[in-house]
């Protein structure tokens, strides 16, 4: 039996997402001990979670399924995040609730600004609307015009938007939101690094009932393995995103986990500051290479431009040296890579790697 005969007819133009790899395959691939390894390539907080939410999960009932309506998480997330528990959805990462609204409005079509983090254009497939890119300006800026002109013209449902930007570090401004939320669509505003910089959205939900904000513990709570996430919007659209989430979503060792990153924000928030000094502390270091160029960054990570010299063949050399950094093979990323925050020890193992680069 074929059985390509029952999947869907448009499996084969599926793009796959290309996930990072689990540090032992890189590490058995490269050739090197997987403490040798630094792993600058996806945004984690390298200091890691604090001590008590490991503690939490070992005491964790994890024989009983998760609470479906996440009353205890929703309350403890709208604390943290000034809002009402009934604005609150949990799910199991941001990726989880990006879904969800997906799923929720089936767009035709969304639209997102460009570059952008890739699980907009991959989940949107999923759910058959077709993304349509906007470019940002030359400095990565929003062309808030021309994403009017896009959904005016598309019709599109839903906007994507990231602030401060994946990959570019550059956030967005409120008045920029606002004019985003005039717009006959959803407006998604995915704040996964505001933690580390710019300004928030959220106190604009009250007056735009089609804003939604996502937010995740992944990068500055160090849970990116843990997997949870949530969205904040008005009571109404959180209750209908709650209705048609997978009901155990937020699994047990989530939910208490995250619980106890928030307990403990003050220890977590430590590593926060940290790691934005550091990303000072990193860019300093890389603009003193005359053929790297770093962006400003509102994010704990940086893009770097690299001139004269590929920037695919930095990737390549640093990753020889045990040092893992994230390049892209787009036109409009050509010649940047990106570089997340890490430790000081990080920060000078890097350093290092790129002056051994220069002998070659
Ligand atoms: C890392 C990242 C996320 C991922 O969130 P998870 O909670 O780990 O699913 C979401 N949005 C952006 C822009 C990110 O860079």
């Amino acid at each position: 039996m074929d059985i390509r005969r029952l999947l869907r007819a448009d499996i084969d133009e599926l793009e796959e997402y290309t996930p990072v790899k689990p540090l032992e395959v890189l590490a058995a691939e490269i050739g090197v001990p997987v403490e040798r390894l630094v792993k600058l390539d996806a945004n984690e907080n390298l200091y890691g979670a604090p001590e008590a939410v490991f503690t939490a999960i070992a005491g964790a009932d994890l024989h009983i399924y998760p609470d479906p309506s996440q009353t205890a998480l929703r309350k403890a997330i709208a604390s943290f995040a000034g809002v009402s528990p009934e604005q609150v959805v949990a799910g199991t990462g941001a990726d989880d609730l990006i879904d969800i609204l997906l799923r929720l409005t089936l767009p035709e079509a969304v639209v997102i600004p460009t570059p952008a983090f890739g699980m907009y254009s991959f989940l949107a497939r999923i759910s058959q609307a077709k993304p349509i890119e906007v470019p940002r300006g030359p400095g990565f800026e929003l062309d808030v015009a021309a994403v009017r002109a896009a959904v005016e013209e598309s019709g599109a449902k839903v906007v994507f938007v990231t602030s401060p930007n994946n990959p570019t570090g550059n956030p967005l401004s409120r008045a920029e939101v606002e004019e985003l939320c005039a717009l006959e669509a959803l407006i998604v505003v995915d704040e996964a690094y505001i933690e580390f910089g710019g300004e928030t959205a959220v106190p604009l939900i009250a007056g735009h009932p089609n804003l939604v904000v996502l937010r995740t513990f992944s990068k500055w709570a160090g849970l990116a393995g843990l997997r949870v996430g949530y969205a904040i919007a008005t009571p109404e659209l959180a209750r209908e995103m709650m209705a048609i989430k997978q009901p155990y979503n937020v699994s047990v060792a989530a939910d208490v986990g995250a619980r106890a990153a928030i307990e403990h924000r003050g220890e977590v928030f430590e590593t926060v500051r940290c790691i934005v000094a550091e990303r000072e502390r990193m860019s300093q270091r890389l603009a003193a290479f005359d053929w790297l160029e770093p962006l400003p960054s509102a994010a704990n990570f940086v893009l770097v431009r690299v001139l004269g010299r590929e920037a695919r063949s930095v990737r390549d050399g640093l990753r020889k040296r045990g040092v893992l950094i994230r390049y892209y093979d787009r036109p409009d990323l050509a010649n940047y890579i990106r570089i997340s925050t890490g430790r000081p020890e990080d920060t000078d193992r890097l350093i290092e790697a790129l002056h051994s680069l220069e002998d070659e």
